[in-house]
């Protein structure tokens, strides 16, 4: 069965509108889907699609397909699919088959014999299949015009669902040097993403990356920091109220995510109490409970379930008005996908992260002993640096000053959805607050023109210097490091003096995740204004950023643990005392017979070698300076730096 010549030659574009509507039977494209058919069939030909699951990828490569000459080939892990589409596929008269080791040895042959002919338009391979290198020449031959990588993010190492197979993948596109490539997935990480482009070859000067769908604007997204366990409870309890009504008549169902298995099973019992049909969910309970509980929560005889990640797969619910998360979970995909959940029917929902400053240990717990990819494998510490990493985007967003729909699709990339500011999250809602109430106005407009001050300070640092230097300068530090990048001559030099330097810092952190301050990559990343930034710098576009806390980078312990992994070294340590200080560090490690770092770390002493604190409350002020170390070893600390100062 093969499509009219005139469908197959090219120019396409002009014949896909009627394949759409005559094969596939869909009245119109998703512009995204146009966009990407556009760049495989007469653009760059080199595609990544990054869209939702059940977007509407397959049709992507699919359509192309079918109007190419020749037999076009699609690797997917999915056998248990790959039947299904073949028949809708052949339904549709365009002719398929698929190769993976669940058929029997005969069938594989009959099919061969088959796609060496020639008759086939598409062919679903499973990467499996390619380990032969006889099959790959011989699909070489056939000098297939499209080659389509489906679940391409089974290709990085650092994604859920690696699959050693599809390392090949990179080999197979240089055999058979296909004209046009197009790999998809639902997974947009920029690190999972960046992999997928090198292994395939997909760099992004010359292949087009199509990442869409992945705005929900009827979703509502909050986040409240609490460290009162009580609170946190009762949000929960007012989430579930305010989105279902009352237990005895709900409208629609929630989702209550809980970081481990006792804090589901402890939560779901206090709802239980309170009269909400509710179940807990995770891992360990036995899969006949398991499977009882997706069925109960999708015919509605359940409206809550508290569950660990271990929850999503199977949820077939659309009018889940609800997802809040009493724990951080591991980072932004997650908490997105997690949240992303609620209101799949279109109409509004509610998100609501919950978090407390004990999030942290937990997490970094949850990451050691998940450790490597096999339970029970050596913790591969660049696999926990990268987990680490993650988490800290989703503190990020936790923070975040800005936007939070805006920020998450950002951090995917998916800058053309960006709103501008949403009016339906926490952060657009305060923001709008204090446009409207005429009390806090003044205020507001304080706090656009800090926000402008920093952004002339980033433009004024010309590339000089890098984040913390540039947060020195308008503080108004004035040391030899900043005297020799030429800082303290700068206009902006102190244009911030009102504030404690910690929270300048803050602040541009929070301009950076705003998009209005990027860094530039490499070794020593330089901040720079967008063209957003610079538009509001210059009062083109208004400020849609929060300042942080009056507090932000002080006292609260947790806050400063947050920063730890991304704090720099202060840049002013003083190299002798910072040796001295080592010296005595070792002497009371010796004498307590604990290591060195039991005493305090390195940081701690290259913030004492630079800030010099000449009293235990400005020692306290130091990191690592807890009330423990200061009794145990600040009078030797304090004796070392004045005996360095005389
Ligand atoms: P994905 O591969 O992104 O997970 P699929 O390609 O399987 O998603 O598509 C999911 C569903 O969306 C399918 O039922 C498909 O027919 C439908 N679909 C795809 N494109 C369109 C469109 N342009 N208009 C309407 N429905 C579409
Ligand atoms: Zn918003």
């Amino acid at each position: 069965m093969h499509s009219p010549a005139a469908l197959r030659s090219p120019p396409f574009m002009s014949d896909i509108d009627l394949v759409l509507r005559e094969r596939f039977g869909l009245p119109s494209f998703h512009p995204w889907q146009r966009e990407a058919i556009h760049e495989l069939l007469e653009g760059r030909q080199r595609v990544l699609v990054i869209a939702p699951t059940g977007g509407g990828k397959s049709l992507c490569y699919q359509l192309p397909a079918a109007v190419l000459d020749g037999t076009s080939i699609v690797i997917s892990p999915l056998i248990a699919l790959m039947g299904d589409q073949v028949r809708a596929l052949t339904q549709r008269g365009i002719s398929a088959t698929y190769l993976a080791s669940t058929l029997d040895p005969e069938e594989v042959k009959r099919r061969e014999r088959g796609i060496f002919e020639g008759r086939y338009q598409l062919v679903y391979i499973a990467p499996e299949r390619l380990e032969s290198q006889w099959l790959v020449d011989k699909l070489a031959a056939l000098r297939p015009p499209l080659l389509a990588i489906d679940e391409a993010h089974c290709i990085s190492q650092w994604g859920h669902d690696f699959r050693p197979s599809y390392l090949r993948l990179g080999e197979v596109i240089e055999r058979m040097q296909p004209p046009r490539v197009i790999a998809c997935t639902a997974t947009a990480t920029p690190i999972v993403r960046q992999e997928i482009q090198e292994r395939l070859g997909l760099g992004a000067d010359r292949s087009a990356v199509i990442l869409r769908g992945f705005s929900r604007p009827n979703l509502h997204l909050a986040v409240v920091e609490s460290d009162s366990s009580t609170e946190r409870r009762r949000l929960t309890r007012g989430a579930l109220r305010s989105a279902l009504g009352g237990p005895d008549s709900p409208q629609g169902g929630a989702i209550v995510y809980a970081a481990t298995r006792r804090n589901t099973e402890k939560l779901a019992d206090v709802l239980d109490k309170e009269g909400w049909r509710v179940a807990a969910y995770h891992a360990g309970l036995p899969a006949a409970v398991r499977e009882k509980v997706n069925r109960r929560f999708a015919d509605r005889s359940l409206d809550v379930v508290v569950a660990t990640n271990a929850f999503g797969m199977g949820i077939d619910r659309a009018d889940i008005r609800t997802v809040v998360h009493a724990q951080a979970p591991g980072s932004v995909e997650a908490y997105y996908q997690e949240v992303g959940r609620a209101g799949r029917d279109g109409q509004p929902a509610h998100g609501l992260l919950l978090t407390s400053s004990g999030d942290l240990g937990l997490r970094r717990r949850l990451i050691g002993f998940s450790g490597g990819r096999d339970p029970g494998s050596t913790p591969d510490s660049e696999h926990v640096r990268q987990q680490w990493g993650l988490f800290l985007d989703l503190m990020r967003y936790v923070e975040a000053g800005s936007c939070r729909h805006d920020f998450i699709l950002r951090y995917f990339g998916d800058e053309r959805e960006t709103l501008g500011g949403c009016g339906h999250c926490d952060v657009c809602e305060r923001l709008e607050e204090r446009g409207e109430e005429g009390a806090l106005r003044e205020a507001s407009e304080d706090e656009a023109l800090v926000v402008r001050k920093a952004l002339a300070g980033v433009a004024r640092n010309q590339g000089r210097a890098g984040l913390t230097a540039v947060s020195d300068m308008l503080h108004g530090t004035n040391n030899e490091r900043l005297r020799r990048l030429g800082l303290t001559d700068l206009s902006t030099h102190g244009l911030l003096e009102a504030h404690p330097k910690a929270w300048v810092l803050a602040l541009l952190r929070r301009l950076i995740t705003a998009g209005l301050v990027d860094l530039t990559t490499g070794e020593f990343p330089i901040p720079y204004l967008t063209a957003l930034g610079v538009a509001t710098m210059k009062d083109e576009e208004a400020v849609r950023v929060l300042v942080p806390a009056p507090d932000a980078g002080r006292a609260p312990r947790a806050k400063k643990e947050r920063h730890r992994a991304e704090r720099e070294l202060p840049d002013n340590v003083d190299p002798s005392l910072f040796e001295s200080l080592r010296a005595m560090r070792l002497d009371l490690a010796r004498a307590k017979g604990v290591p060195a770092y039991v005493v305090c770390h390195d940081r701690t002493l290259a913030e004492i070698a630079a800030y010099k604190p000449t009293s235990m409350e400005a020692l306290s002020d130091i990191h690592g300076m807890g009330p423990a170390r200061i009794e145990r070893y600040g009078e030797p600390f304090l004796a070392t730096v004045s005996a360095h100062a005389s």
